[in-house]
């Protein structure tokens, strides 16, 4: 973890740093977050993971706890104390501190921010030798595409994922369809190599290295359609990969102990790994 963490308007040591035991994040996990890939010391696309903040803030009628403006300020200042090159900044806010009730408090009370920051290595265009998923019953609630910290489902998922030797849990619905990751969208290509991911709405989050990749592929003239695929699909699938800001594309080689096509990292989502590389190179560095 970066040294320094930002809370609730101080630039504090990490290890010190701490948040009131009525925080309703804490208590309820009534916030929401946001995780922004860093690399070279750039924010991977960050305009649109604040639209997306600005949304599950919306959605759940929290107010943002600084300005826009400001909490670019903050996250560019945070990266700088903590020297980020490559890995992460998360930030979380919550409903604030109050008495505890399920109902929202009744006199105003402030959004409480949290921000930190991870290094992790340096990713690069090479996928490496690709992931295992292990199928899991999507139980989650009818709000998936709100990124809320309240993650139990997922947390459950993905730790019966790893314990079977797998990186990632595929969550599948009552129809059988594959809806997302754990933490990470999901994605096919065919035998006839059409790409194919969930369409968004709210049976999953609308990530937003899903939303850039989509036009890479377009502009790499890939057949590309959204729609739901069966967990049978996928394993009948020539690729899988998955996405998301810290994974990047990240090829899917086994799914529930079944090799994915030749069972090796195929040649589309090494190229998409590679155009989101490139893509995540462009930009103003922070550091
Ligand atoms: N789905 C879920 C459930 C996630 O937690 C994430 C990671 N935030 C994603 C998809 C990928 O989203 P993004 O590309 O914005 O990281």
């Amino acid at each position: 973890m970066g040294r320094y963490a930002y809370v609730n308007g101080r630039y504090v040591d990490h290890q010190q740093a701490s948040v009131h035991i009525e925080d309703r994040g804490y208590q309820l996990a009534d916030g929401v977050y946001e995780v922004v890939g860093i690399r070279d010391g750039k924010m991977i696309d960050e305009a649109l993971h604040i639209d997306r903040l600005d949304r599950s803030l919306r959605e759940l009628r929290i107010g943002w706890p600084v300005a826009r403006g400001t909490l670019g300020f903050i996250l560019r200042e945070l990266m700088r104390r903590n020297s980020l090159r490559d890995g992460l900044i998360y930030m979380q806010v919550t409903r604030g501190v109050a008495r505890r009730d399920h109902a929202f408090p009744t006199t105003p009370v402030k959004p409480a921010l949290v921000i930190t920051t991870k290094n992790t290595k340096h990713l690069g265009a090479d996928p490496g030798p690709g992931v295992a998923v292990k199928s899991q019953r999507d139980i989650r609630w009818e709000r998936c595409d709100i990124k809320t910290i309240a993650l139990l489902p997922n947390v459950l998922a993905k730790q019966a994922a790893r314990e079977s030797g797998a990186y990632e849990a595929w969550l599948v619905d009552d129809q059988g369809c594959v809806t997302e990751g754990a933490s990470t969208n999901a994605w096919i290509v065919t035998p006839d190599g059409e790409l194919i991911t969930r369409q968004t709405d709210n049976g999953i989050l609308a990530g937003i290295t899903r939303h850039t990749l989509k036009a890479l592929a377009s502009s790499m003239q890939l057949k590309f359609v959204e729609r739901p695929f069966t967990l049978a699909e996928a394993k009948k699938a020539k690729e899988a990969f998955i996405t998301s800001a810290t994974s990047f594309v990240t090829p899917v080689v086994k799914i529930d102990g079944d090799a994915v096509g030749d069972g090796k990292v195929g040649p589309t989502a090494r190229r998409l790994r590679e155009e989101y590389v490139r893509f995540a190179g462009e930009g103003e560095a922070v550091t």
